[in-house]
């Protein structure tokens, strides 16, 4: 192989991988990067199926952020094109907003609505969303009643169905990504920017990489040429001092001595519908029923116009079984991030190997969130 005359290796051309490449081929680095996949983009990867719609493989992805320097950064490699996000929830065959709002409490407690928004406004005061556990865990009747009805409806088999847990055994932080809105908001996210970029995801990730400092190497597991010893990283064998930005998980890092980390992963059933469209929103989520959890028409999201075709996706998430399978969610749960934790603690002494982004922290970040991660990362590591 080629050229390891190199000053940064990375593993992973997901978002993660990718920014860090930009950043630091931009100090004057020579950066190589390891894909195993045959495309770059990690999750975000979109392109056109066989039905000319564009579709997202990994599941359907909006960017938000507020955070101005993420947004500069990327705007550098793509146009964009603005998208509010709406969603609903399928409950008992009509449609709901997800987030709950105060739309969804006139419809369902009718008569009773008035004094319950003025329950909630009043108990809490300032605020603009709440979370489910506060109101589940709120000593009232009336707060009881629609905490109930959110739960029952909204939460409880539909975490089931995405986590294989039960809810009182995952961590807060799920329940906090979908609030329960005081007032009438219907958005999904609550972000200043909510974009897609303009010709795609897999756009912005070849505008990003495209620099002459930067290699990538496709369908190459960066764990074929990385190895570590007593503190010290080896690349093919031979000592490397250089930075190494690892996006892998850190199980197989460590040829999973500990066990296995648990993730779930999703099948995607994608289906081509010759028609407009297959439904009135984006994203529909089931929280009632059926095994997948939502339905995806990506002509919303991309906004393309194409007539009489469009695709959608339907989710099912479920174990991790095969070798193959993608590892998309960290589970959540206390003795999962234990285990993450004995991992983490095997890198304590490798000084030049970072870990970086969702597989390799064992966290679900949002893109922005991971893009944010890379480029404070970068800017430690520019000398
Ligand atoms: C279904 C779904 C929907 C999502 N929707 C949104 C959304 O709407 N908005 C949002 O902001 N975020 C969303 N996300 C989260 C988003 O996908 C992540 O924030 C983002 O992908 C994180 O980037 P990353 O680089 O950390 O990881 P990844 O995108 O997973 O990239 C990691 C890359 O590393 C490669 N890799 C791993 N190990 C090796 C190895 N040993 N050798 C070589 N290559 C390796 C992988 O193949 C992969 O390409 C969604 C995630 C999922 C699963």
């Amino acid at each position: 192989m080629e050229n390891f005359d190199v000053d940064v290796v990375i593993v992973g051309a997901g978002f993660a991988g990718a920014v860090t490449a930009r950043k630091l081929a931009e100090t004057g680095k020579k950066v190589l990067v390891f894909e195993q996949r045959n495309h770059i983009g990690g999750n975000a990867y979109d392109f056109i199926n066989d039905n000319s719609i564009l579709i997202h493989l990994y599941g359907p992805h909006i960017f938000h952020t507020n955070d101005q320097k993420v947004y500069n950064f990327l705007s550098r490699f793509t146009d964009w094109r603005e998208y509010k996000h709406q969603v609903v929830a399928s409950i008992k065959g009509e449609k709901m907003s997800i987030p709950f709002n105060f739309d969804v409490l006139e419809k369902v407690f009718e008569s009773d609505s008035d004094l319950l928004k003025e329950k909630l406004l009043e108990v809490f005061k300032n605020r603009k969303k709440v979370f489910i556990n506060e109101l589940l865990e709120f000593d009232d009747p009336d707060i009881n009643k629609i905490a109930t009805y959110i739960y029952e409806n909204y939460y409880f088999y539909y975490s089931t169905k995405q986590w294989g847990e039960h809810f009182s055994s995952l961590d807060n932080s799920i329940f906090k990504r979908v609030p329960i809105y005081l007032s009438k908001k219907n958005y999904y996210f609550e972000d200043n920017w909510q974009l897609i970029p303009a010709a795609g995801y897999t756009k912005l990730f070849e505008n990003i990489l495209d620099h002459d400092l930067i290699n990538v190497k496709l369908k190459t597991d960066g764990l074929d040429f990385i190895s570590l010893k007593s503190g010290k990283v080896y690349l093919k064998g031979e000592l490397f001092s250089g930075p190494v930005i690892y996006t892998g998980s850190l199980d197989k890092l460590f040829n999973y001595e500990y066990g296995k980390l648990k993730y779930r992963t999703l099948d995607f059933k994608f289906e081509n519908y010759n028609k407009n469209h297959f439904q009135n929103y984006g994203v529909v989520n089931y929280t009632l029923d059926q095994d997948y959890t939502r339905i995806t028409e990506y002509k919303y999201l991309t906004g393309q116009k194409l007539k009489n075709k469009t695709t959608i996706v339907k989710e099912y998430p479920r174990e991790l079984e095969k070798e193959t399978d993608i590892p998309y969610y960290p589970i959540p749960t206390k003795e999962s991030r234990e285990l993450y934790f004995k991992y983490q603690e095997k890198l304590i002494n490798y000084h030049n190997f970072f870990c970086l982004g969702r597989l390799a922290e064992y966290q679900y970040y949002n893109m922005d969130q991971v893009v944010a991660k890379a480029l404070n990362l970068s800017n430690k590591l520019k000398d």
